[in-house]
C-alpha cells in the first residue's frame, strides 16, 4: 500500500521564496528554479506567464498586463496571486499530468499563524493532498549539510530577497529564530535611493539589482571585476534619459546601512543566546545561505563583525529546497521538524505562537 501511494503521489519540496521559487523532487533534485513572478491579464485575471517569462515583462509590461511578485515581505502578500503562482509552478513541475501531491513548504520563522495558514491554503488549492510546513532556517541548515541529530547548537543566517532569517538550531529543532527585512530587496532599494539622491535620476529595481550584483561588495578591498558600470536613468527634473557611470565604491556606500543592520541582528541573536548555545556557536560558527551569501565579501564581513567562523554551502541559493527535500525523504524526521497544524487563530496563545 505504501509503495502504491508513493507511486501515485508526487512528493515535492518547495522553497516559495520572495525572489525565487525552487521545487525539489526525490531522485531528481531541483526540477524548477524560477523567479517568484506572475504576469496577469488585468481585466480577465488570466495568467499570461509565470517565472522567468513573467519577470522579463517587469518594468516594461503592456498596459493590460500586471506583473506581480506576490511574496513581497517574506510571506504571502497577495493570496489569490500566490495561489496562481504556485498552481502554475506545480503544473510545470508535474508536466501535463497534474496529480495530488505531498508538499513540504519552507516558511520564514517569523510567519504568523495567519500567514502560515495562507501558505497551507495556497498549497491545498494547488492540488496538494498533504502539506507540511518547515521553518526555512531549519531547512537551510539541513540543505547546507548539517546533521539532524546533532545536539550542538548551530547558527544559520539565510539572506534572501525579502527577509534575512537568523536561526539557532539544535537536535533538529529551532532554539530561537528572528527575521528582518534587511535583505536582498532592501539592498536594491538602498542602491536606488543612493542613485536618486546623488545623481538625481530614477532607476528601476532590476537595474538596481544588476548594480548590486556587478559592483556590490560587503567589505572594502574586495576586488570587483569592473570598477564602474554605465546605467541609463530617468532624470528627476525633466524625465529624460541620462547615462551615468556608477562606481563600485558608490554601491558599497549605498549597501552599508543594510549590511550593518544584518550584522547587528546576528550579533544580537548570539548575545541573547544561553551560555551553552554561545559556547557551541563559538566552535561551530555560522552557516550562511540564501542569495545574499553570494554578495562579494559577505562571509568575510560577518566573520569580521562577529569574530565567528562563517561557512557557505556550494550553492547557497538551493539550500532551503535541498534541506526540505532531505527531510521529506525521512518521514519520522519530517514529522518532528514540521510546524504543527495551527489551531484557529483566535485560540492561539502567546506560548503557542512563540514555540512553534
Ligand atoms: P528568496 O529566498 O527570498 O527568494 P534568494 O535566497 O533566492 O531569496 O535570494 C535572492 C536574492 O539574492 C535577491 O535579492 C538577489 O538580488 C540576491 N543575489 C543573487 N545573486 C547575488 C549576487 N551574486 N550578489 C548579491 N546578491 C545576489
Ligand atoms: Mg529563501
Amino acid at each position: 500500500m505504501k509503495i502504491l501511494s508513493g507511486f501515485f503521489t508526487d512528493e515535492l519540496a518547495v522553497d516559495l521564496g520572495t525572489v525565487n521559487t525552487l521545487i525539489y523532487a526525490p531522485n531528481q533534485g531541483i526540477i524548477l528554479n524560477e523567479p517568484s513572478a506572475v504576469a496577469i491579464q488585468k481585466y480577465t485575471g488570466e495568467v499570461v506567464s509565470i517565472g522567468s517569462q513573467a519577470l522579463k515583462l517587469l518594468g516594461r509590461e503592456p498596459h493590460d498586463i500586471e506583473v506581480h511578485r506576490p511574496i513581497r515581505g517574506g510571506t504571502i502578500d497577495n493570496f489569490e496571486i500566490t495561489q496562481k503562482l504556485l498552481r502554475g509552478f506545480l503544473q510545470k513541475a508535474h508536466g501535463s499530468h497534474p496529480r495530488r501531491s505531498h508538499l513540504v513548504v519552507g516558511v520564514p520563522g517569523s510567519a504568523t499563524p495567519v500567514e502560515r495558514k495562507a501558505v497551507r491554503d495556497a498549497a491545498r488549492d494547488a492540488r496538494a493532498g498533504r502539506v507540511d510546513l518547515l521553518d526555512e532556517g531549519l531547512a537551510a541548515a539541513f540543505g547546507a549539510g548539517l546533521d539532524f541529530e546533532d545536539e550542538h547548537a548551530h547558527l544559520v543566517v539565510d539572506i534572501g530577497g525579502g527577509t534575512t532569517n537568523i536561526a539557532i538550531i539544535a537536535s533538529g529543532g529551532i532554539v530561537n529564530s528572528v527575521s528582518l527585512q534587511a535583505a536582498g530587496n532592501a539592498m536594491d532599494e538602498a542602491v536606488r535611493d543612493y542613485v536618486r539622491v546623488k545623481h538625481s535620476i530614477q532607476i528601476g529595481e532590476r537595474t538596481a539589482e544588476r548594480l548590486k550584483i556587478e559592483l556590490g561588495a560587503a567589505c572594502d578591498g574586495e576586488g570587483v571585476p569592473c570598477e564602474k558600470t554605465e546605467i541609463v536613468g530617468k532624470q528627476l527634473i525633466n524625465g529624460s534619459a541620462l547615462p551615468v557611470d556608477i562606481g563600485a565604491d558608490e554601491v558599497r556606500v549605498a549597501l552599508e546601512p543594510v549590511l550593518s543592520q544584518i550584522s547587528a541582528a546576528v550579533r544580537r541573536v548570539v548575545e541573547d543566546a544561553k551560555p551553552e548555545v554561545t559556547a557551541d556557536i563559538y566552535y561551530s560558527g555560522v552557516v550562511l545561505t540564501g542569495g545574499g551569501a553570494l554578495l562579494r565579501g559577505m562571509s568575510e564581513r560577518l566573520q569580521h563583525d562577529l569574530s565567528l567562523h562563517v561557512a557557505t554551502p556550494d550553492d547557497p541559493l538551493t539550500a532551503v529546497a535541498m534541506g526540505a527535500g532531505r527531510l521529506m525523504a525521512d518521514p519520522e524526521k519530517l514529522s518532528r521538524a514540521s510546524i504543527r497544524q495551527d489551531s484557529p487563530v483566535w485560540e492561539d496563545t502567546e506560548k503557542l505562537v512563540a514555540n512553534w
